[in-house]
């Protein structure tokens, strides 16, 4: 399994820190202490010349455990510690995209092929990056995927179209259509004709309903992947103060939401919040969900917070920015999840398993 995709900028971080406390150390344990040290940086250099690539994000980390943990002196254990705790934490959308497969096996097991459709409108060039990410995950996870294209001229109802032939097409199984959608088109409309078993999105009134009021039913994935995430800190949601920024319908209510069911003890921030700065630093848990590139400062988190980023923003360097400067949080938080990377690939795995979870529930089987 691969361990350190999308490795973040935290391990880059880790890995400094690594490497100068590798050189104190060696102050002390001598030569092969030294030779560690240099080669960390070394490594550490490289991969930060090429920090796009995931591949010297893996490579990095890797090194760093089989050469640290193996005889190091002990006082880089914790530095060791600290990497693993890293491969750990990226590792749990890894899971939830294994578990997916899991499932996805065992419905082809029983002669059944679980199968998502994606439409997108349109020519937005985000949403054809976010498709493009859908449909590797289904073919990763053993899931058939049906990518329809529709031009940006589509009609409403050329659209309601496409999907009541999805919806009465008994071979599919999941239907998502990228938002946003053009303007001639009601975003509420083609939710609403989505029917709620084929909803992996979890958007429709009625799983959105059935969440709200504790029943079984497709969450959304962005937040449900925010939840996990959260528990694969090994923190405990019951009793904490969480805070969320942004009341969306698709990410900061239902976030809210599923955090309140946990038992959290939740506050809603929006763009009328007075107190912001104060309400988010009190916060055991913070979820961002703004789309306000570097909107969450160090200040706003309080120490050892778990900070869970959502936004995606495309800054004037071209790159991606979460709502988090990741920097400044990162030193305060005790878990921050990084972008690109974290809560992206992690929604993507959510949907994988509500599209194996809609096979199962339609084909009346139990996975
Ligand atoms: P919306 O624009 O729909 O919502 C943004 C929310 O942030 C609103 O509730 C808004 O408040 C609030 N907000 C904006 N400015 C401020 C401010 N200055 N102070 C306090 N609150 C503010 O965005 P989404 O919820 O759809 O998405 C949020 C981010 O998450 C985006 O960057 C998006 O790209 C990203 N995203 C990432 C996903 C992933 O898979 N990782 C999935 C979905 C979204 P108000 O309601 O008062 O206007």
């Amino acid at each position: 399994m691969a361990f350190f995709d999308n490795f973040s900028k935290k391990v880059q971080d880790v890995a400094f820190v690594a490497a100068e406390k590798a050189q104190q150390v060696a102050a002390v344990a001598g030569e092969k202490a030294n030779a560690v040290a240099d080669k960390a940086k070394i490594e550490y250099e490289m991969a930060a010349e090429r920090r796009s690539m995931d591949k010297n994000y893996r490579a990095l980390g890797e090194w760093y455990v089989s050469t640290l943990e193996g005889d190091a002196p002990e006082a880089v254990a914790d530095i060791v510690a600290a990497i693993k705790d890293s491969q750990e934490n990226l590792a749990a959308y890894e899971a939830a995209k294994a578990e997916a497969a899991a499932e996805a096996a065992a419905l082809k097991a029983k002669g059944i092929e679980p199968c998502l459709a994606v439409i997108l409108v349109g020519e937005n060039p985000a949403s054809q990056v976010y498709v493009r990410g859908k449909v590797k995950d289904c073919g990763e996870c053993g899931i058939k995927s049906l990518e329809l294209r529709m031009p940006e001229t589509t009609t409403q109802e050329e659209l309601l179209a496409k999907i009541a032939e999805l919806a009465a097409d008994k071979t599919v199984n999941g239907i998502l259509v990228q938002l946003p959608l053009p303007k001639q088109i009601d975003e509420h409309a083609v939710i609403d004709a989505i029917p709620p078993e084929k909803d992996v999105d979890g958007f429709s009134p009625v799983n959105v309903g059935r969440m709200q009021t504790g029943q079984p039913c497709f969450l959304p994935c962005t937040p449900a992947g925010c939840i996990r995430m959260i528990e694969s800190t090994g923190t405990k949601i019951d009793g904490k103060n969480a805070v969320v920024i942004g009341r969306s319908n698709i990410v900061g209510k239902p976030a809210a939401l599923l955090l309140l069911a946990k038992n959290a003890t939740v506050t809603v921030c929006h763009s009328h919040t007075a107190n912001l700065k104060e309400i988010c630093a009190n916060a055991d848990i913070l979820v961002a969900a703004v789309g306000r590139a570097g909107f969450v400062t160090g200040d706003m988190v309080k120490p050892g917070a778990v900070v869970i980023d959502v936004g995606i923003n495309r800054g004037a360097d071209g790159k991606l920015h979460g709502d988090v400067n990741f920097e400044e949080a990162s030193a305060v938080a005790g878990y921050i999840t990084p972008v690109p990377g974290g809560v992206g690939p992690m929604t993507r795995a959510m949907l994988m398993k509500n599209t194996t979870q809609a096979a199962a529930m339609q084909n009346g089987v139990a996975i």
